[in-house]
């Protein structure tokens, strides 16, 4: 049915009212993948939501894991036919727990002060669904939807995204687009709205060593090395105290930001003061002798990093032994260009080179990295879009790199198209915590922002 509404204001305050108890019940499904819960029912509801607003769906379930839900919404007569825009979204949430920390039912939606809690709500719920909103006031609006949009929803993400790329890979051809808006997004700590466009990639190891079948008295440390040396030598060898990693290959490949990301990442200040005082920093940043800054070693530059050690008697008071086994977790954050099994290559070449063999070296898991091409077209009509909506250049923050990782190099890859995220998250969102959460009002405005970002783009 047409809105008779005039403005888009007014369209999409009507269609938030109208759909809101069929936003609740998507919120209602405790749809955890890690405990592969609800998993089926949601994506049927996904699919219906999906066609209600008048969208054809596929469920695609043959590449392994939980069905990934594809959506297309052809361009309207008066729209441009020839620009495709891709939202990818995921309908798995985290567990809920720890349940006595929630102020109501994690998974009964409940709005309080002005503010919409729910397990799943923020990360990644409702992003999906104020793509829907936006589409449906397009589509009843006069001038119709602007260009042709298509969804990629998957079920994997709070798992790591095992399947992801099999499926892009497999289904390249339907999910072609000129450009990808990522899951998350929304506002920082000063109420800037932050736009990312690539995340670090990721190769995550177990190093282990063991040195006798049994831990042996340390008297014998005379004339007996242990498993815990052994580690913490090899260790002591892939890095030095200021993150410059020494190991042969590592920075091999590495692609070089473009002038204009350097530009943008010097504009984002890090506030290493707030940050010493949040985390109760004991020591100075490690950035701190180097050439770089802080703001270009979280954007441009790989990290190596122990995550976990374990060896020996760790109980109270004295133990005297020579422990038998002794294992490291080691994350490495990748920046583009680097290959997370080039990676592993590497550094089993450097253990080897210096004497370590014995050390077992396991990758455990690899994602690569990705940077979109932040001058292209879309994500710059991402970033004017949202000076539209977001109250001007001054509120709104383009970041090449988010520090954190994720599946982002799949839609480079098989896809080809430069990625922006949007969403509408804030800084207490809580995403994965006890009493995760939106703002109705950064909902409204996720809306808008991508009602005229579609609306942009068609001539983009
Ligand atoms: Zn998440």
């Amino acid at each position: 049915m047409p809105m008779t509404t005039t403005t888009t204001d007014e369209a999409v305050k009507a269609i938030i009212k109208d759909r809101n108890e069929e936003f609740f019940d998507y919120l209602r499904f405790a749809s955890v993948s890690t405990q592969n819960r609800n998993i089926l029912p949601t994506v049927e509801y996904v699919k219906q939501m999906i066609e209600k607003t008048g969208g054809e769906t596929q469920v695609l379930d043959d590449c392994g894991g939980n069905p990934v839900v594809y959506g297309y919404f052809p361009a309207g007569k008066k729209g441009n036919a020839d620009k495709t825009v891709l939202f990818y979204n995921h309908y798995d949430v985290q567990p809920e727990d720890p349940l006595d920390e929630w102020k109501s039912e994690p998974f009964e939606p409940t709005v309080r002060d002005g503010i919409l809690y729910c397990r799943g709500v923020s990360d990644n719920k409702a992003n999906f669904v104020v793509r829907l909103y936006a589409i449906q006031a397009l589509m009843d609006s006069e001038a119709g939807l602007p260009c042709n949009v298509k969804f990629l929803v998957e079920g994997e993400e709070e798992n790591g995204s095992p399947n992801l790329g099999k499926y892009i890979k497999k289904y390249a051809d339907l999910f072609t687009s000129d450009g990808c808006i990522w899951e998350f997004g929304g506002k920082d700590e000063e109420e800037n709205f932050v736009i990312q466009t690539g995340v670090k990639g990721m190769a995550y190891f177990d190093l282990i060593v063991e040195s006798a079948v049994v831990d042996i008295h340390s008297s014998l440390g005379a004339v007996i090395d242990n498993a815990a040396w052994r580690l913490t030598h090899a260790l002591a060898s892939l890095r030095d105290k200021d993150n410059h990693v020494l190991v042969d290959g590592f920075y091999d490949n590495i692609e070089h930001p473009s002038d204009y990301a350097r530009e943008v990442v010097a504009e984002g200040k890090v506030n290493s003061k707030e940050m010493t005082r949040i985390y109760g920093l004991k020591h100075p940043f490690i950035t701190k002798d180097l050439d770089w800054s802080t703001e270009e070693a979280l954007a441009f530059y790989p990290t190596m990093t122990i995550s976990g050690l374990l060896s020996g008697y760790t109980e109270e008071g004295t133990k005297t032994v020579l422990p038998r086994k002794a294992s490291a977790k080691l994350d490495c954050r990748l920046v583009p260009g680097q290959d997370p099994k080039n990676i592993e290559r590497v550094l089993r070449r450097h253990l080897d080179k210096e004497g370590f063999q014995d050390v077992e070296l396991i990758l455990l898991k690899g994602l690569k990295a990705f940077r979109s091409d932040l001058e292209s077209p879309f994500v710059q009509t991402v970033k004017t879009a949202a000076e539209k909506v977001y109250g001007g250049p001054s509120k709104v923050v383009l970041s090449p790199t988010n520090p954190g990782s994720g599946p982002m190099a799949y839609f480079g890859e098989y896809l080809n198209v430069p990625v922006a995220s949007s969403g509408c998250g804030y800084a207490e969102s809580k995403a994965h915590g006890p009493n995760e959460s939106v703002r109705l009002k950064d909902f409204e405005e996720g809306v808008l922002h991508m009602v005229q970002f579609l609306k942009d783009f068609q001539y983009a």
